[in-house]
């Protein structure tokens, strides 16, 4: 029986811990173990997130015998969780379940226009219940995650773990000086990476979003740190849970995106009352009392004018990057190369060190996004105990940023694309448009926004695509997959619309920027 992370009853849950007792003792078919050298494992994984999960998995599909090490380090607020890394427990899904909380709260709005007697402006959000059934969701998925280590013969073992040499693993828990040493031929280092702390006086008052979706209380008017996209998709999370949300930027928001879709995603949110605080950076913060209730005074100064100013908040979440788990590992010691992030440098996944391998967020030039780590993993596993030579493919990463208007992508930036192919040798399509389900409401009228940028050289073939408004995720998906079969815009063009669709105005795009002509769609 093959277990998922679907919930599972509390008797479901027993009968299968019994289960595990007497039946998992599949014999697993190892084809290396003659080739062991007389290591205890033939592969040892440090980091049992995305990454670090799927290399173990498919490495002991393969028949390797494999531990895999995870530990988590509480955040000063206390915070901690389960197995399966920051996806799961603290990223793209608890994200993800925040946003759809705050669409519940759109399309409440949006339903009075079609009929239904409810009030939008008086609804209250029960933010201890939402929490609650997205952590009860979480520890579905951490038992899952146990169960299939289990069922594949992967040893779990919850540690810090720290090289002693090549083929030696210290594996540490916190408050004891018991340290346990492991071997293994090949080491697979996927520690991923953690939210930085700002160094100002009281920067150590701030969360991050490793505690934010688990807050026993809700945030209350919170400012964030950082504009990139985990900063930008709390503040549209928070804001459509109708807190007062600010956002303070150093230099460009989405500084690593498209600008122009950047500049729509900042415009967008203002729109919906989020406050911008530009060009500012973080000075100080103080906490101060209020009647029981903890508040911080945050000064900041404006880079620009050298003008400082304070203002008050519930909650300063810190969103102004991550930085690669690296520390107390011993990997400098031993070898290993970082490059100056502070990741691991690496070559096909391989370290400086040939059989210390690195994967997902702490690996360098990685793009940090789950299925990227998976595919990481599942790739080296397949070239370490199968057949296969298939190395990572760093081009045409899809994305999506989950902001209340989505915006998804895959390929090239409109910058990226001038500066690889000359302006003069690409094309750019764009159309804006209004999403059915909007018109009834008029919302976001000509607010959404399409563009195709081509290669003129290449018989116009798609270098990259842009996509601003519902389900982004969902759509792009389907057009990366065309982009890596190579699709040109006349193919694009002559493939059907489903209609009435978002997507469909893939399909009839014939204003290019160039032209100077307004994209705007007017009618069906
Ligand atoms: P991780 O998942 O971070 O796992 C590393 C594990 O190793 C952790 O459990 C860590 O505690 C453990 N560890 C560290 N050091 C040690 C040690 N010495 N010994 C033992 N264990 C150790 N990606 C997407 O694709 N889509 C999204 O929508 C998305 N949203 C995100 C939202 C947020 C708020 C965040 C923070 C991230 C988001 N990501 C998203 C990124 C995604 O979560 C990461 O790219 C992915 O989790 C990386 O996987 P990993 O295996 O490299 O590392």
């Amino acid at each position: 029986m093959l277990l998922t992370g679907k919930h599972l009853t509390l008797t479901k849950k027993t009968e299968i811990k019994k289960q595990l007792g007497t039946e998992i003792t599949k014999k697993i078919f190892r084809k290396i173990s003659e080739k062991k050298g007389g290591y205890q494992y033939d592969l040892a994984v440090i980091g049992g997130g995305s990454g670090g999960l799927s290399v173990s998995q498919k490495a002991a599909e393969l028949g390797a015998k494999v531990a895999l090490m995870d530990y988590v380090e509480p955040t000063l607020r206390g915070s901690k969780w389960g197995i399966g890394g920051a996806c799961p427990n603290v990223g793209c899904i608890p994200k993800k379940l925040l946003h759809a909380a705050a669409q519940s709260r759109e399309n409440l709005h949006f339903s009075t226009f079609y009929g239904w007697d409810v009030d939008p402006i008086n609804a209250k959000h029960n933010w201890n219940l939402m929490i609650n059934n997205v952590q009860s969701y979480i520890r579905s998925l951490n038992w899952g995650y146990k169960v299939k280590l289990r069922q594949k013969g992967i040893d779990y073992l919850n540690f810090f773990a720290r090289l002693k040499s090549e083929h030696e693993i210290e594996l540490v828990r916190k408050g004891s000086d018991d340290v346990k040493l492991i071997t293994a031929e090949n080491i697979v280092i996927a520690t991923g990476g953690t939210p930085i702390i700002p160094q100002v006086p009281g920067g150590e008052h701030c969360i991050t979003s490793n505690d934010l979706f688990s807050l026993p209380t809700p945030p209350g008017k919170t400012l964030i740190l950082g504009a990139a996209y985990i900063g930008l998709e709390a503040a549209g999370v928070l804001s459509g849970l109708g807190f007062d949300t600010s956002v303070m930027v150093r230099s460009k928001v989405l500084r690593k995106f498209d600008q122009q879709m950047a500049k729509m995603i900042q415009n967008n949110l203002a729109r919906k009352g989020v406050a911008f605080l530009h060009k500012s950076v973080l000075k100080e913060i103080k906490k101060i009392q209020n009647n029981n209730n903890s508040k911080y005074l945050v000064s900041f100064q404006n880079i620009e004018n050298g003008q400082e100013k304070q203002a008050e908040f519930d909650t300063v979440l810190s969103a102004i990057g991550r930085r690669a788990q690296t520390q107390r590992m011993n990997l400098e010691k031993i070898g290993i190369a970082l490059d100056k992030e502070g990741k691991i440098a690496q070559k096909n996944c391989q370290s400086s060190v040939k059989n210390i391998y690195a994967i997902g967020d702490v690996s360098s030039g990685s793009p940090e996004l789950t299925p990227f780590a998976i595919s990481q993993g599942k790739l080296l596993a397949f070239r370490l105990y199968g057949d296969s030579t298939q190395k990572t493919d760093y081009s045409l990463i899809p994305t999506a940023v989950f902001t209340p208007l989505e915006y998804g992508s895959a390929g090239l930036s409109e910058e990226e694309a001038i500066s690889t192919y000359k302006l003069e040798n690409i094309e750019v399509y764009h159309s804006y448009f209004t999403p059915l389900e909007f018109a009834l409401p008029h919302f976001a009228e000509n607010e959404c926004y399409i563009k195709v940028i081509c290669n003129k050289l290449e018989n116009e073939k798609i270098l990259g695509i842009h996509y601003f408004g519902p389900n982004a995720g969902e759509i792009i998906q389907g057009f990366a997959a065309s982009m890596k079969c190579g699709i040109t815009k006349s193919q694009l063009d002559s493939t059907l619309g489903i209609h009435p669709t978002c997507a469909e105005n893939f399909t009839n795009l014939d204003v290019t920027k160039r032209s100077g002509k307004d994209p705007k769609k007017t009618g069906c």
